[in-house]
């Protein structure tokens, strides 16, 4: 099928969280939208799935998209030290196949074209001044102002904004194992040895996300890949220990063989990069022009030191509606700045201190040592999980709390 499809005021590319909560509030909004996604159905985004509280306060609706609420999580410091947090407000994680349908729906719902196909802005424009957006099969798309919500890769960003550095994007790989939904299962954040990042295991509705993310300019396949199995199996280990130990269910592997081996036969792997922006690539990279814009991965915005990237997926998608519709599609720019740009130049600013040393050990290591002993300091990392503590004042608070914990 080959022609001109009917015009549009915005073509977005990219229906993910960003792309599918623009195109919802833009129709809600008056305006004619054509959102476009060319990912099989049901090939899921890689993502831990993770949604903070602060996010879940800011949209209740996500409750509605089927998540697990997580109240506890566990945190293993580099030492192999642990501290369980109860949270006072629970966060979610999501299956980000249900997540992205759910929002997708939403769009469609509010008015929205959604075309499940993918294509391509070449950054070309008509004898009009309008975009053209192409699929590979021949069908074209004009539209006024453009939208890159393609994600860490985005082709369009590239050509809009110009590309981004290997030191500005983290690696994330990992697996997904079985679990079976009557199933207890903790959710643990540990803190690697020698490295900037983290692991975690995070239990969903019928399976488990194991993962690592790191930066991608030292990334070393082999030795993290190594650690992630050693964090896997001592996971399952545990899990069968506690469950012969008490009358529970417990987690259990199914097949023959030690828990690796199992675990090898039924793990299923993915892999892919997080934006994580260096400050001086805040400083110099734009998000939004007279007629086009950047959202979420596409423009850099997840959080360095965590990857969080689906609240400010949402938050962005958030302003560039609000601009849109005030007719200032450039005020975008002073607007995702104003608004959660200082906090991630902030983190990116904070990662080395982060993952770096503090009171003569790893920041992380001594973190963990100190909340295993005082309500204070595991009071600020239920807040930094739950996405209510910055990192301006992390070491700050950390430390005034430690020495005076009430
Ligand atoms: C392993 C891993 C774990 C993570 N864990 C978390 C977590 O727990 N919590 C959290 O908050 N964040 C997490 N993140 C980050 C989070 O996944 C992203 O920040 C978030 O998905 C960004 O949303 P987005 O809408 O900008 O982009 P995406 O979710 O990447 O969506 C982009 C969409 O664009 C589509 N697309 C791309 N090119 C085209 C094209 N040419 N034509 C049509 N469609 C196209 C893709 O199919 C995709 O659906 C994780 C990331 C990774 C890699």
């Amino acid at each position: 099928m080959t022609g001109i499809n009917e015009d549009y005021d915005v073509l977005i590319i990219g229906a993910g969280p960003a792309g599918s909560f623009a195109a919802e509030r833009l129709a809600r909004g008056g305006a004619r939208v054509a959102l476009y996604d060319g990912r099989p159905e049901g090939e899921a985004k890689a993502c831990g799935g993770g949604v903070t509280s602060k996010a879940l306060k800011a949209w209740p609706f996500l409750l509605e998209a089927g998540g697990r609420a997580v109240t506890e999580v566990e945190m293993v410091s580099p030492a192999g030290e642990c501290v369980r947090l109860k949270l006072a407000e629970p966060f979610a994680i999501y299956s980000r196949c249900a997540f992205d349908s759910y929002m997708r729906e939403r769009a469609e719902r509010a008015g929205a074209s959604v075309f499940d196909v993918r294509v391509n802005a070449s950054g070309q424009k008509d004898d009009e001044g309008r975009w053209v957006v192409r699929s590979r099969g021949g069908m074209s798309w004009r539209g006024r102002v453009l939208v890159a919500a393609d994600g860490a890769n985005s082709a369009t960003a590239k050509r809009l904004a110009g590309p981004l550095s290997n030191s500005d994007m983290e690696v994330a790989f990992g697996y997904r194992t079985p679990l079976n939904e009557a199933q207890d299962a903790p959710t643990v954040i540990a803190f690697l040895p020698g490295w900037a990042g983290y692991a975690w295991a995070f239990p969903r509705l019928d399976h488990i996300s194991f993962g690592i993310a790191t930066a991608q300019d030292t990334f070393e396949h082999k030795a993290l890949d190594q650690m992630l199995w050693d964090f896997m199996v001592g996971y399952y280990r545990e899990r069968e220990r506690e469950a012969a130990s008490s009358s529970r269910g417990g987690l259990s592997l199914e097949g023959v063989g030690g828990v690796e081996e199992r675990l090898r036969a039924s793990a299923e792997r993915y892999a892919a990069r997080i934006p994580g922006l260096a400050p001086e690539t805040f400083d110099s990279r734009r998000a939004a022009g007279n007629d086009w814009a950047l959202l979420g991965d596409a423009a850099g915005f997840a959080d360095p030191v965590t990857g969080e990237g689906i609240y400010y997926a949402l938050r962005s998608a958030e302003l560039f509606a609000e601009s849109y519709l005030a007719g200032e599609v450039k005020s975008y720019e002073r607007r995702w700045r104003e608004d959660f740009g200082g906090e991630l130049r902030r983190a990116s600013k904070m990662r080395r201190r982060f993952y770096g040393r503090f009171w003569g050990g790893p920041f992380t290591d001594r973190m963990i040592k100190l909340a295993r002993a005082h309500a204070g300091i595991r009071r600020t990392l239920r807040e930094l999980v739950a996405g209510d503590q910055g990192y301006l004042d992390l070491k700050r608070t950390l430390a005034r709390r430690a020495l005076n914990p009430f």
